[in-house]
């Protein structure tokens, strides 16, 4: 089965315009490229036979040369908080996971782009155990639908945030690609409004995103007040330092009241004193920024420890007195081990 499908193609992995290509190198019109979109991120067909508007002889031609993927479904941890966590099986057995988050009136999945992760940032389980390998751009895609096909009429999916497993920009290809299929009309139309990436700081990759204009929004997961401090934490500070990471946040044409995001994993003694909140104001004087502070979820496999109540509230009365938009995540999730930077933490062949 999986040889017969390695040498046809997998029509998830194809961009919109690559599609139409693939059409017509079977000798069919442009139009039917729009139909077959609709088959496979509308009607969310898993079989050419379901296809009944399509000519037979088409549907064999597609059944000779390619294939639709979906995700193989192994588990779904429900937390107290109604947090879910996906675990899905990949082709070659490699696992991933995508975490639902409840809202008030949504939910927002969280989707992985890589099995592992390579940038070993000190506070997060998914990096300790090292990167398998890149995601393909079906298989981010069927996340979205894999997540869907479980929800009820009533649940409505509106936000998705890149930011699971994997760092995005480390994929690019394959992510953008997944992206234009997430947002188009004729592929799962999220608006780009709802669709947030998050980045450790790839600068050149995060400023090539950022020159296409409304494609998402933008996340930087920061977590230090210091360049020592970030290289401690997070050593692709080492490629990409601090100084040069915001100079190119400065330099992101944003809309008005478009913001980006600051992600900041308070750890206790670490990175959560009153003087890296004034530090953390100061780096971020003259960007459209919210912040986003997140009390590290402790874990057996980690050493550091979650910051007490009142050094969270006097670090963001820090940042709320510099005008900063400040949120404080509490952790969805913890229980099952879907919280930021828990995740890959229970599947040890995840390598590392
Ligand atoms: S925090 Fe993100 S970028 Fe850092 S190791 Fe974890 S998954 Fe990778």
């Amino acid at each position: 089965m999986m040889r017969e499908q390695n040498t046809r193609v997998n029509l998830k992995n194809l961009s919109l315009a690559e599609l139409e290509s693939f059409v017509l190198s079977l000798g069919e019109k442009p139009f039917r490229a729009e139909q077959l979109a609709r088959w496979l991120y509308v009607r969310r067909a898993r079989t050419f036979g379901e296809m009944t508007d399509l000519a037979k002889k088409f549907r064999q031609k597609l059944e000779e040369s390619a294939w639709i993927s979906f995700l193989e479904n192994l588990e779904v941890k429900v937390s107290p908080d109604r947090t879910r966590k996906y675990r899905f099986l990949l082709a070659d057995g490699e696992t991933i996971e995508s975490v639902l988050l409840p809202e008030k009136d949504h939910f927002t999945l969280c989707l992985s782009t890589q099995a592992g992760c390579a940038l070993g940032c000190k506070f997060c389980l998914t990096g300790s155990r090292g990167l398998a390998r890149n995601l393909s751009s079906a298989e981010i895609i069927d996340q979205v639908i894999g997540v869907q096909a479980t929800l009820s009429p009533e649940e409505k999916l509106t936000n998705l945030v890149l930011m699971g497993m994997g760092e995005p920009l480390n994929n690019f290809q394959n992510v953008m690609r997944a992206l234009e299929i997430i947002r188009s009309p004729r592929g799962l139309q999220f608006s780009h409004r709802r669709v947030t990436l998050s980045t450790a700081g790839i600068i050149p990759e995060m400023e090539e995103l950022c020159s296409r204009r409304h494609f998402v929004k933008l996340a930087i997961s920061l977590n230090a007040s210091t360049h020592g401090q970030r290289s401690q934490l997070m050593p692709i500070n080492r490629k990409y330092p601090l100084k040069d990471l915001l100079a190119a946040c400065r330099r992101i044409p944003l809309a008005h009241r478009e913001k980006i995001t600051f992600e900041y994993v308070l750890i206790r003694g670490v990175n959560d004193s009153e003087e890296d909140a004034h530090r953390l104001a100061q780096l971020l004087q003259g960007i459209q920024a919210k912040v986003n502070l997140l009390p590290f979820n402790e874990h057996p496999q980690s050493p550091f420890k979650r910051p007490d109540d009142d050094a969270l509230q006097k670090f963001r009365a820090v940042l709320m007195a510099h005008r900063f938009t400040t949120m404080v995540r509490l952790s969805k999730g913890a229980d099952i081990m879907a919280a930021c930077g828990q995740l890959g933490g229970k599947y040890p062949e995840l390598g590392g």
